[in-house]
């Protein structure tokens, strides 16, 4: 029987509880809520966590000893007793018609109240035979209820919730059975039928029949294609209105990007811009010179030539009659980048509005907490009466007391620390009325798909491509625990059992001892510690003394910590950079802001400890001058994941390759992180399987939204980012 009034959308299914399902009581319903599902849409969404392929599941009767199977089982018999020392045992005896298994676990009392008699379950583990009976001990169990499908779903479920997977599959079932043809007037598609076409996706109804209910792997492959874009699309149809919604709320300047104090500049480097740079100064320009606001982010790894691009940015504003601003995370970056850019644009000047024909110098100020009071008043006053062309500080730039006569361009360096309020918050420091435009930098390259979604409102421009004539850092591992006393045994008495390579770690410390009697210096970066800076400082001391005595003896040693001083820290900085340190011993504080190109050598311990993107931050602080330099990492890799960390390390010095490799390893989580908070409703699709479907839907989204920018031609898809996105977000997106 055919039903003629028009398909329901998801935002009908999001009305309805679960109670309204037979078999769903109160009861089940609080089930329900803990896992959070309060409505249909929340049910029809709450996707299997995997499937059984009972074509693939063995009988008892062919297991072999040793052998690890899957058998799916009939609970004859469960029971529970003590034994030695208080531990709990449940056995159960199971069978499949061929023949029977005893499985047992200790210390899970609840499997006895799990496995009642007459239960069906998967069961999967390795067989072992106890008294000529076969047995499996602690298997892994999936509860599937009295099924005949050949795939059946298994979804997540939680013993505290007191929901079976065979409770969720049935009122699953219902819901379909209610919601879909024949039976149901079958849920509107969002997608434009263009789309459909283009990638020849099933409908919406195939496709959450094929991932609840499928015939076999290949259906559920294809609804879950679909349902991936459809995710995905809903996140970058709303990324892409976002942006252009700011694009068109918001009045930027008109950048003169062919200005004098811009052309002098680039006439006066001693060497040639390397072919990134040049696109993305490229891009760049072409964003200063419309009058929307630029938001747009620039990735490239350490020693790329970003600062380059940066100010090239800046004096664009300066060349517009305007002032740029530079804001970085701490106060040492900010000094660092003061006195490179200094330099950089040292002997330029500007034309001096107060006088005719008459040239001043460019000025440029640092603004940070370690400025005393009456420079402070003075660099204060400067930027409200335009005076200064650019500042350079850290987040003290954006504070309220700080107002600048127009600010028109703004670089933050690492936009980790920076988010969108900061960005909003600027256009109120300027007396001028437009919003400066702004370039975000950072050195921590994400993959590209990654930043389509984590930055789906920001342009990016790569630097892929480091200035010529560098050396390569030769990357070399030696697999040893990181923290040995000076006979070579392991301090960590627990790390007895890991690999030692004695002759690797010759090696290292003669490379360490010739490099530094040529003339160079060395970092050795110490042990990372989690538990406390007290501990880690504590090791830092204590490598510190070990390296003095042994393998650094008779050279000078500095070390660096969380806790020392800020004036000592200086001071210990200001010896190795002037040379008068031959090794410096830190911990991780080293990361970031610290640039000495005689340095060739850094010897990280413990190196397992640390994420492939740190790593690559540490190995960044050598190679920066003309002498060839090593990275030593030592560690033992106790996991699978550290040693793949390490090998990557040690094959490739390519930020943007190492970091499709992090995201290989850690999955999406730690790139999300704050910024997707709320907006997230990424059930099935993940940025690291899925990255052709994110570059599709990117493009799909942007293609619709500047053909259609209301979504009038998708009333469905409208009413859907509604539903999805949070209430401020569809309340700016698609009401304003
Ligand atoms: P990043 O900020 O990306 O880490 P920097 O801008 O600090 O890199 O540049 C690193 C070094 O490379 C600097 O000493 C800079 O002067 C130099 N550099 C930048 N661009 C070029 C280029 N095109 N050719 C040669 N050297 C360059
Ligand atoms: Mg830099």
């Amino acid at each position: 029987m055919s039903d003629e009034r028009p398909p329901v959308d998801l935002g009908r299914l999001a009305d309805l509880s679960v109670k309204e399902l037979k078999g769903v009581g109160d009861k089940k319903a609080k089930g329900l809520a803990k896992a959070e599902i309060d409505t249909l849409l929340d049910l029809v969404t709450h996707y299997p966590r995997k499937y059984l392929d009972r074509t693939k599941e063995a009988r008892i009767a062919e297991l072999m000893e040793g052998e690890e199977a899957s058998v799916l089982v009939t609970v004859d018999t469960t029971s529970a007793r003590r034994v030695r020392g208080g531990k709990s045992m449940v056995t159960s005896t199971v069978s499949d018609g061929s023949g029977s298994l005893k499985i047992t676990f200790f210390n899970q009392p609840w499997r006895e109240r799990q496995l009642t008699a007459g239960r069906q379950a998967m069961i999967y583990g390795k067989v072992g035979l106890y008294r000529g009976q076969r047995q499996m001990v602690s298997p892994v169990i999936d509860l599937v209820g009295d099924k005949t499908g050949r795939i059946i779903p298994v979804y997540p479920q939680s013993e505290k919730s007191g929901l079976h997977s065979w409770d969720i599959a049935e009122w699953v079932a219902e819901t379909l059975r209610r919601t879909l043809p024949p039976t149901g007037r079958g849920l509107a598609d969002p997608l434009p039928p263009y789309l459909l076409d283009e990638h020849d996706f099933i409908t919406r109804d195939a496709a959450f029949c094929g991932i609840h209910q499928p015939e076999s792997m290949a259906e559920v492959s294809e609804a879950r294609r679909r349902l991936v874009f459809d995710e995905l699309f809903r996140l970058q149809v709303a990324l892409v209105l976002r942006k252009r919604a700011i694009e068109r709320t918001a009045v930027g300047l008109r950048h003169i990007v062919d200005g004098p104090l811009l052309n002098s500049f680039t006439g006066q480097l001693p060497f040639a811009l390397t072919g990134a740079q040049q696109k993305a100064i490229g891009e760049i320009s072409a964003d200063l010179v419309r009058q929307i606001p630029m938001h747009r982010l620039l990735q490239g790894d350490v020693g790329a030539g970003k600062t380059l691009v940066a100010v090239a940015t800046m004096l664009a504003a300066v060349d517009s009659g305007h002032q740029a601003a530079m804001m970085a995370p701490t106060e040492v970056l900010a000094e660092q980048h003061y006195s490179s850019i200094r330099e950089l644009l040292s002997g330029l000047s500007v034309e001096d509005t107060t006088s005719l024909f008459a040239d001043r110098p460019l000025r440029i100020e640092l603004l940070s907490n370690r400025v005393g009071t009456a420079d402070r008043k003075r660099i204060l006053s400067g930027l409200i009466t335009g005076d200064v062309d650019i500042a350079i500080g850290t987040h003290a730039l954006i504070q309220e007391n700080v107002m600048f006569s127009s600010l028109g361009v703004v670089v933050v360096d690492e936009q980790h620390r920076f988010g969108v309020e900061q960005r909003a918050a600027l256009r109120d420091r300027s007396y001028g009325d437009a919003s400066p435009d702004v370039l975000v930098m950072t050195a921590t390259p994400i993959p590209r798909t990654a930043a389509m979604t984590v930055y789906g409102d920001l342009d990016v421009s790569v630097l892929d491509e480091l200035p010529p004539g560098r050396t390569p850092i030769k990357t070399m591992w030696v697999r040893a625990p990181g923290r040995l006393d000076q006979t070579g045994t392991s301090i960590d008495s627990a790390d007895g059992e890991l690999p030692l390579d004695l002759a690797g770690l010759e090696q290292m410390w003669d490379d360490v001892r010739s490099e530094i009697s040529e003339g160079r210096q060395v970092y050795v970066v110490c042990p990372l510690i989690d538990e406390s800076e007290k501990i880690e400082v504590a090791s830092a001391e204590s490598t510190f003394d070990w390296l003095r005595s042994s393998e650094l003896d008779g050279l000078r040693v500095g070390l660096l910590h969380g806790r020392v001083s800020p004036a000592e820290k200086d001071e210990t900085m200001e010896m190795f950079r002037t040379g008068h340190l031959d090794v410096l011993v830190a911990t991780t504080v080293i990361e970031v802001g610290v640039d000495v190109p005689n340095a060739t050598v850094m010897v990280i311990l413990d190196a397992d400890r640390f994420g492939i993107a740190q790593l690559h931050q540490l190995r960044g602080r050598v190679g920066r001058g003309s002498h060839a330099s090593t990275c030593w990492l030592v560690g033992a890799a106790v996991t699978p994941e550290s040693e793949a960390r390490l090998q990557a390390l040690v094959d490739s010095t390519d930020g943007f390759e190492l970091a499709e490799i992090d995201l290989d390893l850690r999955g999406e989580g730690t790139i999300m992180g704050e910024r997707q908070k709320g907006r997230n409703d990424l059930k099935l699709a993940s940025l690291r399987r899925d990255r052709e479907a994110v570059a599709a839907a990117r493009r799909a989204a942007i293609q619709l939204v500047d053909a259609d920018p209301g979504l009038e031609t998708v009333p469905e898809l409208s009413r859907e980012l509604e539903l999805f996105l949070n209430p401020e977000d569809a309340e700016f997106l698609l009401k304003g």
